[in-house]
């Protein structure tokens, strides 16, 4: 995507939501970085049903200790996950304490000594508790990024490296978020939703899905293909011919 682009992008972006935050909710650091560690492979909303109860009691990492790890599983026991998550976040709570005076680290090397938080994690952090210009790459930021080829890379740093280089300096600070709510409510894993894309013209990726009223139904569109034009893969079915010079192994989209 050209310079131009990129602004453009993230101006539309910014339009559409000029105030853009976690869908996780916190209270103070402390919070939002337990919050974080707990999402892991879990959704916003299972991690807020169980940080709501527990966040009105316990907002830092000594109440967080006292606690205990057996009341905090229980506490968290809808998350998925939660015995090594209930075990990490009294661990990285007893580190915050032992090493930093029971306050959450200001920088990513410091955050990443923690028990569970991980780069992604710190970069959250950093950015939505301390204001940093940082990029957390999650599935939503990784598959956006590369299907509009705004920073396209086959690792979430190499996309977080790109992303760091390509944001325009007005958007660096809430990047992240337009990118995962892009993501998590438009350009869908499954089925992106072109039809209602602020940045459809901006982006290069094929085929563009129609609005619902005017997509071809599966079988309509079976038979109308001739048999053909297909393989024969099992008896009664037929599958697309792979192109020539196409690795077979590897995905006809990107994530
Ligand atoms: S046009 Fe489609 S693929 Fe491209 S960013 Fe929008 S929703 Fe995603």
């Amino acid at each position: 995507m050209k310079r131009e682009q990129v602004f453009e992008f993230f101006r539309r972006l910014a339009e559409a939501n000029p105030s853009p935050t976690t869908e996780l909710d916190y209270i103070n650091p402390y919070t939002l970085l337990v919050a974080v560690v707990l999402s892991a492979q879990a959704t916003d909303a299972s991690v807020n049903i169980a940080t709501g109860p527990l966040f009105r009691t316990i907002r830092t990492p000594k109440q967080m200790i006292d606690l205990g790890e057996d009341r905090l599983r229980e506490a968290i026991k809808t998350i998925g996950l939660f015995n090594t998550k209930a075990k990490n976040v009294i661990a990285l709570s007893r580190s915050l304490i032992d090493q930093y005076g029971g306050e959450v680290p200001r920088t990513r090397d410091e955050l990443q000594t923690l028990p569970g938080v991980g780069r992604k994690t710190a970069n959250v952090v950093l950015n939505t508790a301390f204001g940093e210009e940082t990029f957390a790459v999650d599935t939503h930021v990784f598959r956006v990024c590369n299907r509009t080829k705004l920073a396209p890379g086959k690792t979430p740093e190499e996309v977080e490296a790109k992303l760091d280089r390509v944001v325009p300096k007005p958007f660096r600070r809430d990047a992240h978020h337009w990118l995962i709510l892009h993501g998590r409510y438009i350009c869908k894993a499954r089925l992106p939703e072109c039809w209602r894309c602020p940045v459809i013209d901006l982006c290069p990726y094929q085929p563009k899905t129609p609005p619902p009223g005017e997509r071809v139904k599966p079988s309509a569109a079976r038979s109308a293909t001739p048999a053909s034009s297909g393989v024969r893969i099992a008896k009664g079915r037929t599958a697309a011919k792979p192109k020539e010079g196409r690795s077979r192994s590897r995905p006809s989209r990107l994530p």
